[in-house]
């Protein structure tokens, strides 16, 4: 996707403080950090949202969350604790259009939503 702002971090046209790469996803630090560890982690190929999430591309969620422990390793969260999240939709608050999971840690992250 052309206009698509995590396409092009992903493909190194914009900057970003990267955590982890391979050759199917991608994670940086939030520009907006909501907590002292707050990462994004994003697969390479654009896929808008949750809602978007086909048969033919459920594998790379799957490749996130088998990478999502090493990356908290790596931020130095992964013993203490942390929460990922993926917003879906206007209700949820997305803001970026290309899925992503935001993992947060690095503080006690207070109230649980559910
Ligand atoms: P959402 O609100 O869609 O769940 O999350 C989008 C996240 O992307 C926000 O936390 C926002 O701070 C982050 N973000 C937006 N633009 C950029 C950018 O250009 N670089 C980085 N590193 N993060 C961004
Ligand atoms: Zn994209």
């Amino acid at each position: 996707m052309s206009d698509c702002i995590f396409c092009k971090i992903a493909e190194g046209q914009i900057p970003a403080s990267k955590v982890y790469e391979d050759e199917l996803i991608c994670a940086f630090n939030d520009i907006s950090p909501q907590a002292p560890v707050h990462a994004l982690i994003i697969p390479k190929a654009h896929i808008a949202d949750a809602n978007s999430i086909t048969e033919q591309t459920a594998a790379v969620v799957g490749h996130i969350f088998a990478h999502a422990g090493e990356i908290a390793e790596k931020l130095g969260v992964a013993a203490s604790g942390y929460r990922i999240i993926s917003n879906c939709g206007s209700d949820a608050g997305q803001t970026v259009a290309h899925l992503h999971f935001h993992l947060l840690g690095g503080k006690d992250m207070g109230e649980k939503l559910v």
